[in-house]
């Protein structure tokens, strides 16, 4: 059914487990809901079908409003490693994404398998690759490797981890959503998984704070250039005035896409040396070059992301100059 899972790398992948005792499972460096969904559902499957012992990395911690994303019953790891006998880097394209676990990573002499749907993946680094930009979100690609592996699709919290992955990936079906995308949601929620709990933890738990400081950006911060770009920053200072936690910006950087001419919508956020970015575009205006040429970046055609280091990258002009001549240049 997907294209990247064929019979000979599901059995290569049915060897490579066989022959593990211990398997580590990383995530990328500002962990999102796939990441953690996918990581999540791929170690219960371990330990619960395979009997294996799984211990889940990521390089930093998760935000507050992934919280519930965790399964208590795993072992999870922020920002230190553990020996393994084989890694699964899980929904991001190479080791580089996973900050201060890269080196360990990169270097351990064990089988590496990747996971994951960005552009470019570095497949020189794996013995074994599942591949895809053609699907909603690595928890929807592990969905299928599980189903090929043999999973019944007896167990909510695996089917529940895979479905809020897939939910936040696709910003609950608004973006990179394909037929197979609707058939592993349908087959979840017919074997049972609570689709209305996902979506209360999802988009109905956040705090107060949150509404407000998004309702301040889109009313004070948003610049709209007519070209057909916007951008906003948010500030140390705005974060400050609205006791900023992260995750709170979840989202923001979607809503100027509901205007009809802004194709592309940039957001900053303030870091201690540096911006971050979040890129989002509609069909084509590709986000994803707008992050690889001038934010440090990459990701997917129409959500992409990277950073700024103002000290080094601005070439003598001031952030807002340097920004909306990055937006002008990615319309043309
Ligand atoms: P977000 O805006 O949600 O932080 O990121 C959107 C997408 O951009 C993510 O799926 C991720 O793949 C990609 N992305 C974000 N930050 C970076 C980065 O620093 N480097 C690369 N290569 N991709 C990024
Ligand atoms: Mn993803």
């Amino acid at each position: 059914m997907i294209g990247c899972i064929g019979k000979e790398k599901i059995d290569a992948f049915r060897k490579l487990l066989r022959n593990a005792r211990k398997v580590a499972l990383a995530g990328h460096i500002h962990p999102d809901g796939d990441a953690i969904g996918c990581v999540t559902a791929l170690a219960l499957y371990l330990e619960r079908e395979l009997g294996k012992e799984v211990v889940c990395m990521f390089p930093d911690a998760l935000p507050q409003s992934l919280e519930f994303a965790k399964n208590p019953s795993l072992r999870y790891l922020w920002g230190i490693t553990e020996a393994s006998d084989l890694i699964v880097l899980m929904d991001c394209n190479a080791f580089s994404r996973t900050g201060l676990l890269e080196e360990t990573l990169a270097r351990a002499a064990v089988p590496k398998v990747l996971i994951d749907h960005h552009l470019n993946p570095d497949t020189d680094s794996f013995n074994l690759v599942f591949s895809t930009p053609d699907i909603s979100s690595a928890s929807e690609l592990t969905f299928w490797i599980l189903k090929a592996l043999g999973w019944d699709l007896n167990d909510r919290e695996i089917g529940g981890a895979l479905l809020a992955g897939m939910t936040t990936d696709t910003n609950n079906f608004a973006n990179s959503v394909f037929p197979s995308t609707f058939t592993m949601a349908s087959e979840l929620i017919a074997a049972g998984v609570d689709r209305d709990a996902i979506l209360r933890d999802i988009y109905f738990s956040y705090r107060e704070n949150r509404v407000r400081l998004m309702g301040y950006m889109q009313h004070e911060g948003l610049k709209i250039l007519p070209e057909g770009a916007s951008y906003m920053i948010l500030t140390k200072e705005i974060q400050k005035r609205f006791d900023f936690r992260e995750g709170e910006s979840e989202g923001l950087v979607n809503i100027p896409l509901s205007i009809k001419d802004v194709r592309l919508s940039l957001l900053l956020k303030e870091d201690d040396d540096h911006y971050r970015v979040s890129l989002r575009s509609k069909k084509g205006t590709s986000a994803q070059r707008c992050a690889m040429t001038f934010f440090n970046g990459g990701g997917h055609e129409n959500a992409a992301g990277g950073k700024l280091f103002p000290e080094r990258d601005l070439g003598g002009h001031s952030l807002e100059e340097y920004v909306k001549q990055a937006l002008l240049e990615s319309l043309k």
